[in-house]
This record gives structure tokens, C-alpha cells and sequence, in this order.
């Protein structure tokens, strides 16, 4: 439920009504707007709650949230959520690019890369220290020598280190060296690494499972949200479709439906979502286009060379095209990119 206190409802009325939502056993949310205070009281479903609710001192009116998902709903915050960390802003008029290799692979590699999307004006480096790959003989990643260089490339770029956490008890350990910890597609059910990361306070990028829903996909960011955790971005990497032209299917879709559906942002990857280096260009363009909040992708210094994704990877000169084009289209539509 939402308890919409009055325009002007004191504080002392707000206390008393997060005092009784609790004393029903359920959990408050306080969301302060520029006009008016709303509490979401969270929990399952009691007899009588609306009805003790509704006759508190400033209370406008209580209405049910319909949605599933509670906090991540349009239904309990209206104005988009913006995530600002470092020099990354996604969300609101901000259109964020995070970009970098599949895999951090050498302090050369990664510094080298680094460089090249900071000057081509990507907000953030993104680069894998923990891979989840479908072998196990595949490599499996650097592990925490590649978040120290992920570290080490920040400090020379200022750009902010988005990574992949695999396992709860690995969150301590990336969010040492990571600004947003990214929840890999394998994992978006993973409910206690949602629920450590979104301890992490950390933002957090979360991946759509290749089979999960829309609904699947929001109840487990209010996994993260439930922590207290509200910086949470969405990110479309492509399903599994009988198509096989392409690694997965990108259904863009998805940026609007969520826009209508969520307060949170909306990231696209279209380097999953093809996994066919000519592809991806035209694809974070036409993500741009549905109104995405952020592009992730991969680049390469020298993509025939990588250790993972290279067939998918851009290289510097790709990724430079990419930006112009993409920028062409967010100053059309009035965003920042
Ligand atoms: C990645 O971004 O490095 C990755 C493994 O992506 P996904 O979880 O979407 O497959
Ligand atoms: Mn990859």
C-alpha cells in the first residue's frame, strides 16, 4: 500500500504513521517528493491495515500498489531514477556509456583501453575480473589482480570501474575496488547476491536473465531495492529466441515497456545482444533511440586477440563511430550523452 500524506503533513504525522505501519508489521519506505510525502508500507497483505492507515492525523488517502514489484514501481515514485557515480550519470535526461573490454586480460590491455573510451567519452570502464563462462576450461578471469588494474585504470582515467560479482562472498572483496557492482545475466535470480550487493550499497547494474520476464526481471531488483539499496539500473542484454542469426535476441521493447513500468533506469548491451561485432553499432543507436539511459559495451583494443567475446568486441575506431551516431541521436531527443 501508499499512504499519500496531505501537501504540508508534518513531520511528527509522518513518524506516527511509519510508527503504526510498523506496528502492523509491515516495512515503511519513506519517499519525500517536492509536494508531498508518500510511505510505502511493504510486507504481506493484512486485514484492516488501509482502514488503521487511513485514519492517521495528515493522511490524504491509502491505496493499494498493484504492481508485484513494490519499490520498483511507477506506481510509488514517478520521477525517474537518476544514478550518479563518478563521472557516470544514467537516467533522467543522461544517457551513460560504459564501455570496455569482455575481460580484463593485462595491466597493458586494460590501461591501454581505458584511455582510448575515456577520450572517445564513455562515462565509466566496464571489464570482467570474475568471468562466468559456459566452459569451465574457458578463462575464467584475473580474479582480484584484474579488479587491482580495474582500480588502477580509475585512478588515470577518473573513470568509474563497473565489474561482475559472481558470488556473495565475493562482494566484499569487488566492491573494494568496483563503483557499481554488475549482477551478470546467469545470476539475475542469484537471491542472496542480490540481497549482498544491495547490503554493498553500492549501485548496482543488473543483467536480465536471457529467459526471465519483465516480471521475473523487476522482482529481482526489488530484491535489491528491499535492502535499502535504490540505485539500481536495468540492463536489456538479449534473450534466448529460436533466432540464430544472432547470439541472443535484443528486444527493445523493453526500454519503453520499463520506462512505463519502473522508476529505474534502463541500460542496453548491445554487445550480448548481438554478439556480432558489425551488429553493435546500429543497435546501441536504435537503443539510444527507444530511450535508453545507458549503453554498455564491449571494446577491444585488438579484438582478434581476446581471451573472451572478441567476435563481438569493437575496435577503438568502431567505438569512436558508434559515439558520434549515438550522440547524433540524444541531442535529437534532448539528452546529455
Ligand atoms: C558481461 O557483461 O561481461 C557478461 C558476462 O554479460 P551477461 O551476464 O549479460 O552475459
Ligand atoms: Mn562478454
Amino acid at each position: 500500500m501508499i499512504v499519500v500524506m496531505k501537501p504540508g503533513a508534518s513531520q511528527q504525522q509522518i513518524d506516527h504513521v511509519i510508527e503504526r505501519i510498523e506496528q502492523l508489521g509491515l516495512r515503511s519506505h519513506v519517499i519525500v517528493g517536492t509536494e508531498r510525502t508518500v510511505i510505502a508500507a511493504l510486507g504481506e497483505k493484512r486485514d484492516g491495515a488501509k482502514q488503521a492507515l487511513e485514519t492517521g492525523d495528515g493522511v490524504e488517502k491509502v491505496v493499494p500498489i498493484l504492481a508485484p514489484y513494490k519499490m520498483a514501481s511507477t506506481e510509488v515514485k514517478k520521477e525517474p531514477t537518476r544514478i550518479d557515480v563518478l563521472g557516470l550519470a544514467v537516467g533522467q535526461e543522461h544517457i551513460g556509456v560504459i564501455a570496455g573490454p569482455c575481460s580484463v586480460e593485462s595491466r597493458e590491455q586494460i590501461m591501454e583501453i581505458a584511455g582510448i573510451v575515456k577520450e572517445s567519452g564513455a562515462s565509466a570502464l566496464r571489464g570482467g575480473a570474475f568471468k562466468p563462462r559456459t566452459s569451465p576450461y574457458s578463462f575464467q578471469g584475473m580474479k582480484e589482480k584484474g579488479l587491482q588494474l580495474l582500480a588502477e585504470a580509475r585512478d588515470k582515467t577518473g573513470l568509474a570501474v563497473v565489474t561482475e560479482v559472481m558470488a556473495p562472498e565475493h562482494v566484499p572483496l569487488v566492491a573494494r575496488y568496483a563503483d557499481v557492482l554488475q549482477v551478470g545475466a546467469r545470476n539475475m535470480q542469484n537471491y542472496p547476491l542480490l540481497e549482498a550487493v544491495g547490503e554493498s550499497e553500492l549501485p548496482v547494474l543488473l543483467k536480465r536473465g536471457p529467459s526471465a520476464t519483465m516480471d521475473e526481471f523487476l522482482l529481482a531488483a526489488e530484491y535489491i531495492l528491499k535492502t535499502g539499496n535504490t540505485h539500481v539500473m536495468l540492463c536489456e542484454r538479449g534473450i534466448r529466441t529460436f533466432e540464430d542469426h544472432t547470439r541472443f535476441t535484443l528486444p527493445l521493447a523493453t526500454v519503453p515497456y520499463l520506462h512505463q513500468t519502473t522508476h529505474l533506469p534502463v541500460v542496453v548491451d548491445p554487445s550480448h545482444g548481438t554478439g556480432k561485432a558489425s551488429l553493435v553499432a546500429p543497435m546501441a543507436v536504435a537503443a539510444v533511440a527507444a530511450g535508453a539511459d545507458g549503453i554498455i559495451v564491449e571494446v577491444h583494443p585488438d579484438p582478434e586477440k581476446a581471451l573472451s567475446d572478441g567476435f563481438q568486441a569493437l575496435t577503438p575506431t568502431a567505438f569512436r563511430h558508434m559515439m558520434a551516431d549515438c550522440r547524433k541521436v540524444a541531442t535529437a531527443l534532448g539528452k546529455k550523452m
